[in-house]
């Protein structure tokens, strides 16, 4: 029998994950597929936030409206789980150069940087700083596992989640609606991750997936409680395990770990800190990040044809971005209220 919903999801990471809790939670009828057993970069990532990035210590545009909503969200859903995911830390960041540091020097003159770099330079004996180190606030990760495993749950109490792959072949378009294997919705919203530059429909978008490798060590030596960021970044997870990341490779695009990655990682670990003979590595995984030519994520509706939608091309920003870029898709599909114009793939089309 034919089911009628206002949207059909494809994939359960972070995106497809967080717009279907948002769009049910605003009184959609939505059905979320996703196949378990592909890999999800969600699964993988460090879910590290940090509004200031890169060696150029760049601002990301949107950084207090993408903050709050992100806080909000993640703590709203340790207030209906009662579980813990969001963990707010600072981030010790160490120059490399005179560059970085005379970088920094000009970011602390501009206001804009205020809430999130500190204009003091911060010192760690246990740390190797030969350049100097600042600390950024605002900053700390997602753990994105268990938010999965709860939305995920909880998806599958209200009979809403179909884990399976969904293929392309077996979706047709009506002038009105979607169809696939019984289902009829109005729309359909690709969250598929990096694999959506595959997309029939969506593959003219100019993703620019980017490999990652990171590792989880356990050690009997002290542990900082800052996350540390030294191009590399570090982040404690207890009092004995922290994660070491993460890689970057634009040209093998797999899921595979990889011992040179594991080499790159271990290296640089002996430029921060620790003695690295006293450091186990008890996990290794990989993944693929959802990258954009432009770095700014691709939220709309298909020029051509308005039952089909996208929310994805998140990068490495997904823990920061996608419950605000959520939060305006939700709007648009429900009021048609306009997209933030550095989103809307209108920008790629013609
Ligand atoms: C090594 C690494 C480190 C990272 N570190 C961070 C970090 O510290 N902070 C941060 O914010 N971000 C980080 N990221 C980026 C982050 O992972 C992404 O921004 C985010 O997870 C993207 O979520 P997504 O839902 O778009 O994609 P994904 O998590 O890849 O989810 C896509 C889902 O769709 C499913 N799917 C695809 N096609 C189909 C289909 N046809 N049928 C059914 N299911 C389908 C897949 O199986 C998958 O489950 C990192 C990524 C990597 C790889």
């Amino acid at each position: 029998m034919t089911r009628l919903h206002d949207a059909l999801i494809v994939g359960a990471g972070l995106a497809g994950s967080i717009l279907t809790y948002r769009l049910t939670l605003a009184g959609q009828k939505v059905l979320l597929v996703s196949d378990p057993s592909a890999p999800s970069a969600s699964r993988v990532a460090a879910g590290l936030i940090n509004p200031v990035t890169g060696q150029r210590l760049v601002l990301q545009e949107g950084a207090k409206e993408l903050l709050a909503s992100a806080q909000h969200f993640y703590h709203d859903i340790e207030t209906r789980f009662g579980i813990n995911i969001l963990h707010e830390r600072e981030m010790l960041r160490i120059f490399r150069s005179e560059k970085e540091k005379a970088t920094w020097e000009s970011r602390t003159r501009n206001p804009a940087y205020h809430p999130y770099i500190d204009h003091e330079l911060h010192d760690d004996p246990g740390i190797n700083m030969n350049y100097g180190a600042f600390l950024q606030h605002q900053t700390g990760y997602l753990d994105t596992n268990t938010m999965l495993d709860t939305l995920h749950q909880w998806f599958r109490e209200q009979d809403i989640l179909i884990e399976a792959p969904l293929l392309y072949g077996d979706v047709s378009i009506e002038s009105e609606n979607i169809q696939w294997q019984g289902v009829q919705a109005d729309r359909i919203i690709f969250c598929e991750g990096w694999r959506g530059q595959k997309n029939p429909w969506f593959g003219w978008l100019p993703f620019q997936p980017a490999k990652g490798e990171i590792l989880t060590l356990s050690t009997d030596s002290m542990i900082p409680v800052q996350m540390i960021n030294r191009g590399k970044w570090l982040l404690p997870i207890n009092r004995e395990t922290f994660k070491l990341g993460a890689t970057y490779d634009r040209n093998e695009l797999n899921e595979t770990p990889t011992e040179d990655a594991k080499q790159e990682l271990l290296d640089a670990l002996g430029d921060i800190f620790l003695n690295r003979a006293a450091v186990r590595v008890t996990n290794h995984t990989a993944g693929v990040r959802p990258g954009t030519k432009d770095k700014q994520p691709f939220v709309g509706l298909h020029p051509e044809h308005a039952q089909l939608g996208i929310f994805n091309g998140f990068g490495s920003k997904g823990s920061l971005m996608i419950p605000w870029y959520a939060e305006q898709f939700t709007c648009h599909l429900i009021d048609g209220t306009p997209l933030p114009e550095r989103a809307d793939i209108q920008r790629w089309h013609g």
